[in-house]
């Protein structure tokens, strides 16, 4: 099988695994306890978070959360965020590059009661920062800006986001930055609070990070025994948080080689592409290396992912999450890219650990799929 849906979700790494076993084996205690074997968990939890911080140079700045998953620390930034701030700054601004997981957490805010401003998106994917400094007032509370979009992979403009919003002291910045770790560096300057998900660098799933420069901006929606400094009740998960560490030292120290590496797939794949009539490229060229999003217009998305995968490829129309329901892709559309180029729009995806050989093999499938669509295709 030939794995290119890594924006859904990556191969655990083998060292994630042996260190999660182990760790489950060794120190399975609740940190939470006061007994010693207790304090020891605690201990190892500080240690993993503070290897973490590490990493980024933000062990100064930063308080580490772990969650559930990105979906729960989007949930919990947005949502603590907004609920802290209700009555001095009830505005919010977003866009609708967002993932669904910031998206439908800002609806239900708007539902109750809170102002949600959606700043405009250019034909390139990126949000449009002039509208964004002329949506900004002293009401605003919370800004959240993707690092890299899990549909096109544009990189978003999070520095000049940071130097709008620093100008509004309540306004605090959120950061989606998902997609982006182990593909391009960080960007933590002037961020309020930024969320990574596990599974997406060779990590476990169930495993989310969200990353808080001040934790008293931030109001609980979990509530119970008052774990990860009372904002996100619930043993904590000690081995996972410790196996962790190794997939994010692996993610983070090869940033660059990875980048390089799927940028080489990526123009490969782009020259390979633009032979075939019919086919287009829709990510940018800037976009962060391991996203391609191409369409087949006339030819449904859902088609080509099923011809795809007759072939043991695997692809996927936009995110795992979406590619389910029957709407059309909210990102494509802002970008303003034509109707039946959003309908027939898949997503290939790459990680550290794609191959040369798997971009090969890829193409080679990929003349027998567009052999039994071409007849379809609108020229
Ligand atoms: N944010 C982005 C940009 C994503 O791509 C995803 C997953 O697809 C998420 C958030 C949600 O992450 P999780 O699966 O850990 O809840």
């Amino acid at each position: 099988m030939i794995y290119l849906d890594n924006a859904a979700t990556t191969k655990p790494n083998h060292s994630v695994l042996e260190t999660y076993i182990k760790a489950n084996e060794a120190v399975y205690f609740n940190p939470n306890s006061p007994h010693k074997a207790g304090l020891q968990g605690e201990q190892l939890l500080q240690r993993a978070k503070n290897q973490i911080t590490e990493l980024f140079d933000i062990t100064s700045e930063f308080d580490l959360i772990f969650t559930s998953g990105a979906t729960e620390s989007n949930n919990l930034a947005i949502k603590g965020i907004a609920y802290k701030k209700k009555d001095v700054a009830d505005e919010i601004i977003t866009s609708v590059l967002e993932h669904p997981s910031v998206l439908e957490v800002v609806r239900a805010l708007e539902d109750e009661g809170f102002t949600v401003k959606y700043v405009n998106v250019t034909e390139d994917g990126q949000i449009d920062t002039d509208h964004l400094q002329s949506l900004m007032t002293d009401r605003v509370g919370l800004v959240t800006c993707m690092h890299v979009n899990n549909i096109m992979g544009q990189v978003q403009p999070v520095e000049k986001v940071s130097e709008i919003v620093q100008q509004y002291p309540k306004a605090h910045l959120h950061v989606d930055a998902v997609q982006a770790i182990g593909k391009v560096p960080l960007y933590f300057d002037h961020v309020d609070s930024l969320s990574l998900s596990g599974h997406k660098f060779h990590g476990l799933k169930g495993q989310g990070l969200l990353f808080v420069r001040n934790l008293h901006q931030l109001t609980p929606i979990i509530h119970g025994g008052g774990q990860e400094y009372g904002l996100r009740s619930g043993t904590v998960n000690l081995p996972m948080n410790v196996a962790v560490v190794k997939a994010l030292k692996h993610a983070v120290q090869d940033t660059e080689t990875t980048n390089e590496k799927l940028a080489y797939f990526n123009q490969s794949l782009r020259e390979f592409i633009q032979q075939y009539p019919g086919v287009y490229i829709n990510s940018p060229k800037e976009a962060a290396p391991h996203i391609l999003n191409i369409s087949f217009p006339g030819v449904k998305g859902e088609v080509l992912v099923n011809a795809f995968s007759k072939y043991d490829i695997m692809i996927s129309t936009t995110s795992a999450c979406a590619s389910k329901k029957a709407t059309l892709n909210e990102v494509l559309l802002a970008m303003n890219v034509d109707k039946t180029r959003v309908e027939g729009s898949i997503r290939i995806s790459m990680s550290s650990e794609t191959s040369e050989e798997d971009i090969e093999a890829f193409k080679a499938q990929f003349e027998n799929v567009y052999e039994e669509v071409k007849e379809l295709l609108q020229k």
